[in-house]
């Protein structure tokens, strides 16, 4: 069987906005751009560096007539993607590659759950941006400092709660030990994604103490402490 292959773009950077402390905004341009095909949130790429390294994010914004896309790269500076983007200047060249990524379906949910670290939290968004009207949503964001929040989009029924982790704290372990303490309404269907063991761990929470179902829980690690380029 082979794999079909993914439509690449060549790009460069257009646009390099700070949003947060940790998340910058890179906005990319190339000639075939406008045929990325986005249909859903949490739509993702592999985004290739010269240097040879690739790694998945999301796009954010796509903007077909424009030819621009738009990913929020975290700060974190341990990997070649992390160090790339702290640096990326407008003419920077990258590569594209994609889209990926299933539909997270919130069909007849009647309470979404939506739990994400930094690196989560644009596809976080674009879930919020998204969502039918009139479901009700939760959303727990963990942060590295109270100025890494991003303004929320204006939704009847969305409740923020940004979670500020000490310095001294491994990642994702407040946003696991905040799920594993916070109620769960009947009818929720969950999208969680950020660090794998945080992840993991509130996954197993939903299904085990509050029995959702299996198809109510979108799950998926970002990333992984300790692991280059992890496969989630
Ligand atoms: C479907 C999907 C969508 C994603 N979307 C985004 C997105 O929109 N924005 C985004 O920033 N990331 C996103 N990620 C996460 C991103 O792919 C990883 O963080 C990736 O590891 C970054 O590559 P790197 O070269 O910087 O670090 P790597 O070389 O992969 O890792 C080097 C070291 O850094 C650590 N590390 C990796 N990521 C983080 C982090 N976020 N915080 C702290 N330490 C880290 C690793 O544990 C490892 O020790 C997404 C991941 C997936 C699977």
């Amino acid at each position: 069987m082979f794999r079909r292959a993914r439509p690449t773009f060549d790009v460069h950077v257009v646009a390099v906005t700070p949003l947060t402390s940790a998340l910058v905004r890179l906005t990319f341009t190339g000639p075939t751009l406008g045929d990325l095909s986005i249909e859903h949130p949490t739509q993702w790429v592999k985004l290739a560096i010269p240097e040879g390294h690739s790694r998945a994010y999301t796009i954010r914004h796509h903007r077909p007539a424009e030819l621009e896309a738009d990913i929020d790269v975290v700060l974190h500076g341990n990997g070649p993607l992390a160090r790339w983007a702290a640096v990326a200047r407008p003419g920077d060249r990258a590569q594209l590659a994609g889209p990926r990524g299933s539909r997270p379906s919130f069909e007849g949910a009647g309470h979404v759950l939506l739990a994400a670290d930094e690196s989560a939290l644009p596809a976080a968004l674009t879930i919020v941006e998204q969502l039918p009207p009139g479901v009700p949503v939760s959303a727990f964001v963990e942060i590295g400092e109270a100025g890494a929040t991003l303004p929320l989009p204006e939704r009847a029924g969305l409740t923020g709660h940004w979670l500020v982790r000490r310095p001294d704290r491994p990642k994702g372990t407040l946003l696991a030990d905040t799920l594993l303490a916070a109620d769960v309404p009947d009818g929720t269907t969950a999208w969680l994604a950020g660090e794998a063991h945080a992840v993991a761990g509130i996954r197993r929470h939903l299904l085990t103490d509050w029995s959702l179902p299996r198809e109510r829980v979108h799950a998926k690690g970002y990333w992984k402490h300790g692991e280059s380029d992890h496969k989630g």
